[in-house]
């Protein structure tokens, strides 16, 4: 089977991407490679921080790998949190106050649209490559679910009664910008 190195940490991430590949890849994540540092992500946008992520890994391991970043962004609160989504609450990256950051920030708002965007970065045979995946939907006005991980009991996609937190990681895959920017890749690496 061929090998990706994913450079990432978060155990969420790899379990979700690897549901996604299948048998077509085996992930290897930084701690697979001894990288136990915290890769700085000190972009304005979410493929410069990928791409931060990933060519630090190039540069410390020469490894060709692909990185991602993700974040929440809120209409009506211009963007937010944006590429401060994992700390919106706080240096403790906090789920929970998270997410209530966010429901006690849309209280008298009406438009409570929002959408995650994830890019993926890969750096492969000298070159880079940037893929893009977005999903829409509403911010709840209170966490439900307890399947996958983050901001999912808040995000309800649009065309769904259910947040991403009350489906089963298959669905939220088939819809979610992570599953569209890794399809992105997968297309390509064919
Ligand atoms: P980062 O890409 O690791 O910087 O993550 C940014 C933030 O987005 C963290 O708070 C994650 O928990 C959150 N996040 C990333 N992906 C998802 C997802 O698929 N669902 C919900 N929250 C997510």
């Amino acid at each position: 089977m061929k090998k990706l190195v994913f450079a990432t940490s978060n155990e969420n991430k790899i379990r979700e991407v690897k549901e996604i590949l299948g048998n077509s890849y085996e992930i290897i994540s930084l701690k697979d490679i001894g990288c136990e540092e915290d890769i700085p992500e000190t972009c304005p946008d979410f493929a410069g921080n990928a791409l931060q992520k990933a060519r630090y890994v190039k540069e410390h391991f020469q490894l060709d790998c692909f990185a991602e970043d993700t974040g929440l962004e809120v209409t009506a609160l211009n963007g937010d949190p944006g590429v401060y989504t994992a700390r919106y609450a706080g240096p403790e990256r906090n789920a929970i106050a998270n997410m209530d950051l966010v429901i006690r920030n849309l209280q008298d708002k009406e438009d409570r649209s929002a959408r995650f965007r994830t890019a993926i970065a890969l750096l492969l045979d000298g070159k880079e490559h940037v893929f893009e995946g977005t999903v829409e939907g509403q911010i709840r006005a209170e966490r439900s679910g307890s399947a996958g991980f983050g901001y999912d009991p808040i995000f309800q996609p649009d065309g769904f009664d259910l947040t991403f937190a009350e489906m089963d990681s298959t669905s939220k895959n088939k819809i979610s910008h992570r599953g569209r920017a890794m399809k992105k890749l997968l297309d390509f690496l064919k």
